[in-house]
């Protein structure tokens, strides 16, 4: 009758209990402790962070894991491979204000903070230097003005690092700032939160998407159905339900998902949770990870096989951002 009552752990308690140690990864999932040297070398140019719910689903005693793939250093991120840097996509170049990407007509891209929940271990911002820089309020300001000073942009995304770090009051206060400019139409939020912590999603925090006038849109980042557990059902369904459309964006990476089945099965299971497949990125070209990439070719025969499995709508768009391009590159197209 007096059992204690358990509560489960809020958001932040989980976001602030991340797995940094691989040797206690390792022994965790129980796994090969030859991986251990490499994992602690490669750990010290761009830390392990892990957080439960994604270790929960990892399968234990597989060093070739999905999901344990994405987040366990490797040695081999330490070679150096010609064509592969530090900044990619040139980011360093289209910042008219500090926190504030322009690149693309009608839509900007505002940084909130450089942190994440997890570090992916393909991840393009792995070299950036300001990792855990926030947004500060002159900042803030000045990215206000800038957006209030040109009526061209009707959209404003939500970046990171990971947005949804942020708390719900300081997000309402973005939120609410944004609103006054007549000219915004929607709001975009890119997080890979709804996927590596679910427990994110809140009725609190998706009562401050309903009270925007902004249309939202929010862009998961699921790269392996085996990400999308029962946990992640629900975190889409409170958006879904509120009336805010989820799209997801994936990351092409070899040993992960590189195959025809796991990329059909990623789509399917993500419309059954009410997700639409939106991009499917090639690999920036980022120092450290170069054992992920695969090459063009590949990628478009995946195309063409995916495409002849599932219905249209199914059918993420290939693409890569290449520096100074007004617009991502698609790279299949039906006229190949
Ligand atoms: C990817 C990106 C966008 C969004 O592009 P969409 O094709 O609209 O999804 C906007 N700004 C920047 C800087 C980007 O990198
Ligand atoms: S969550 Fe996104 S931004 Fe953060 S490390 Fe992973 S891929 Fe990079």
């Amino acid at each position: 009758m007096h059992s204690p009552i358990q509560l489960p752990d809020t958001w932040q308690t989980l976001l602030s209990q991340t797995l940094e140690s691989p040797e206690a990864l390792l022994r965790y999932l129980r796994l090969p402790d030859s991986l251990l040297a490499g994992a602690n070398r490669a750990s010290l140019e761009f830390a392990m962070r892990i957080p439960r719910p994604w270790l929960d689903r990892i399968e234990k005693g597989n060093p070739d894991d999905p999901l344990l793939r994405q987040v366990l250093p490797l040695a081999e991120e330490l070679d150096e491979v010609p064509g592969f840097t530090r900044d990619p996509l040139e980011e360093s170049h289209s910042n008219p204000v500090d926190g504030l990407i322009h690149k693309y007509n009608g839509r900007v891209l505002v940084i909130l903070t450089g942190a994440c929940a997890i570090n992916c271990r393909y991840c393009f911002r792995r070299h950036f230097p300001y990792a855990e820089n926030r947004l500060g309020p002159q900042q803030w300001q000045n990215i206000l003005d800038y957006i209030t000073a040109d009526p061209s942009i009707t959209e404003v995304i939500f970046s990171g690092g990971d947005p949804l770090v942020s708390s719900d009051s300081r997000l309402n206060q973005l939120i609410t700032d944004l609103e006054q400019i007549p000219h915004l139409a929607r709001l975009r939020i890119h997080s890979r939160l709804p996927v590596v912590l679910p427990q994110r999603i809140t009725e609190s925090f998706v009562n401050v998407l309903k009270q925007t006038r902004l249309k939202v849109v929010t862009v998961i980042h699921s790269n392996h159905p085996q990400e999308l557990d029962s946990h992640v059902a629900t975190a889409v369904q409170r958006l879904t339900q509120a009336g805010i459309t989820v799209l997801n964006q994936a990351v092409l990476l070899r040993g992960i998902n590189d195959s025809v089945t796991t990329l059909k099965t990623l789509s399917e299971q993500l419309f059954a949770i009410g997700v639409l497949p939106y991009y499917l990125f090639t690999f920036d070209p980022v120092k450290g990870a170069a054992h992920f990439d695969l090459p063009d070719d590949e990628a478009r025969q995946l195309m063409r096989q995916l495409q002849d499995q599932l219905p249209g709508y199914l059918v993420p768009r290939l693409a890569r951002e290449i520096p100074g391009r007004g617009s991502k590159t698609l790279l299949f197209t039906d006229q190949e």
